[in-house]
């Protein structure tokens, strides 16, 4: 059961073959037996699980049960969920209990899916290894030495290891498609807009995205038709007619065609395949570029010739956002609050002081020094023309192409601690995914191969706006061909 689809997980509870309640005990029980080692959630509550459970059931026997009705889903910490415990990876936020649900767990809620706990993440999302929480790292389930990735790392080591079927997360730079390239998952960032930020802790505004680490295609298919849709909440949601993201996976008659990408233009970026890339990592890529071909896809060389400037905007743009965002938390209305300050500018700066890790504080000082006089224009405002180049890049390489493709990170899992000292290396992770969130595309990392230590290796890809659904059916197909995605790490399947 712990390694089945959405789709037979929801049939099995049609079928009363199981009930939710079965269902999420086990995968407490799951999260019993491995959390302690892997440190993926931060608050598990199994009586409001198995509640929510026991309502699932009563919806499934009244027979009016959705595609994800009594499935459990795990939320990273960042989505603000009713009565719980919603911190955000942070000291700051480490008493907020959330009076009020994010959209993405009201849609959940809504369509009966049972709330698994919430997972550990970088502390309020930046970071790349998961190392910046507050409650401490996660640790890969394929090599507990190594990082998940980051920043929702628990999400992903939460599904990697089975202790859940599928996770929310996030992506500013690339904290979706990082940690599901290292520990072999399937993540989708959709188009910015596309889920509500409504409740969603920001880091970013401009960058943040709801999205899914799950398994496969198809299974993050059915997550996104549930978090997707408008919400007058969130001033940057779209309103745009409800789509299935799912429709294109299916096959006319059930019979798989041998050339199921026919007609598909798949643009190789030449610029991801030079020096940073690890050889490994180039093999697995190189390979899954061949099997794309295979399928039927036509390869065309593009270029994004400015993608190799997102970084250093990104690290503009973000921290800027950030300085901004993160001022709310100032200890008066809600979260940590100094003990003993003799006044409030005292109180203020004690209770950041003491609520804030090292690379949050990093953030707000870099922030709030590239928006501050004299030094807006020659660093926010030259980022931001930056971020039109890079958006204009990609315009033009969809004139050639249907999606673009490469690595999601530069090397496999790193050790823990590999890179904690040292921020430009840890930033270089989102080399490639980073362009994708300046632009607002939607972005996929689907598992493509075993690089060295046998640890998991990510393909990258970027499509149009509004593309994730031949995004999916393009990742769909080629899991139909390949079995990268099934594989887990050792022990964990069982
Ligand atoms: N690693 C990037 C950062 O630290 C991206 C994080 C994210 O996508 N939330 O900012």
């Amino acid at each position: 059961m712990i390694n089945s689809s959405l789709k037979e997980l929801a049939i099995a509870l049609a079928l009363k073959k199981v009930s939710s309640v079965e269902l999420t005990q086990l995968f407490l029980d799951r999260i019993a037996k491995l959390n302690g080692e892997l440190n993926a959630f931060i608050t598990v509550d199994a009586e409001r699980s198995l509640a929510q459970a026991r309502s699932a059931d009563a919806r499934i026997s009244a027979g009016n049960a959705g595609p994800l009705t009594g499935i459990p889903v795990a939320h990273k910490d960042i989505f603000c969920a009713q009565g719980w415990l919603t911190t955000c990876g942070s000291k700051m936020l480490s008493n907020f209990v959330a009076p009020y649900d994010a959209h993405v767990i009201g849609r959940f809620n809504d369509a009966g899916s049972v709330i698994l706990g919430k997972t550990n993440m970088d502390e309020f999302a930046m970071g790349s290894s998961n190392e910046t929480s507050f409650y401490g790292p996660v640790k890969n389930p394929w090599n507990t030495g190594r990082v998940p990735g980051g920043s929702s790392g628990g999400s992903a080591a939460a599904v990697a290891a089975r202790m859940a079927p599928v996770a929310t997360a996030t992506d500013t730079g690339g904290s979706i498609r990082q940690p599901a390239a290292l520990t072999g998952l399937t993540g989708l960032k959709p188009t910015y807009g596309v889920v509500s930020r409504y409740g969603m802790i920001a880091f970013a505004s401009s960058l943040d995205q709801g999205g899914i680490l799950a398994r496969s295609a198809e299974d993050a298919a059915l997550m996104l038709n549930v978090m997707s849709g408008f919400d007058a909440r969130d001033s940057t949601s779209i309103d745009r007619v409800t789509e299935d993201y799912g429709r294109e996976l299916e096959v006319p008659g059930g019979v798989a065609p041998n050339l199921p990408l026919t007609g598909v233009r798949v643009g190789v970026v030449k610029e991801h395949f030079g020096a940073g890339l690890a050889p490994d990592v180039a093999r697995a890529v190189q390979s899954a570029l061949d099997e794309l071909r295979r399928l039927g896809a036509t390869l065309v060389d593009v270029s994004t010739p400015n993608a190799r400037l997102g970084v250093a905007a990104y690290y503009v743009i973000a921290p800027a956002e950030a300085s901004s965002n993160l001022s709310r938390f100032d200890g008066v209305r809600y979260g940590h609050r100094a003990k003993s300050y003799s006044n409030l500018a005292e109180m203020y700066s004690k209770s950041r002081a003491e609520g804030f890790g090292a690379e949050v504080k990093r953030r707000i000082l870099i922030g709030t020094y590239v928006l501050s006089h004299g030094y807006y224009d020659a660093y926010y405002v030259k980022a931001q023309k930056i971020r039109r180049l890079i958006a204009n890049d990609f315009a033009a390489a969809f004139k050639d192409c249907d999606i673009v493709v490469g690595p999601t990170s530069p090397t496999v899992a790193f050790e823990l601690g590999a890179k904690a000292s040292d921020p430009v290396q840890m930033y270089l992770n989102d080399v490639y995914t980073i362009p994708a969130n300046l632009a607002g595309l939607p972005g996929m990392s689907i598992p493509c191969g075993l690089g060295e230590h046998g640890l998991p290796v990510g393909l990258h890809m970027v499509g149009n706006y509004f593309a994730e659904a031949k995004m999916l059916a393009i990742a769909h197909h080629y899991q139909c061909a390949t079995d990268w995605h099934l594989r887990s790490p050792e022990g964990m399947s069982a």
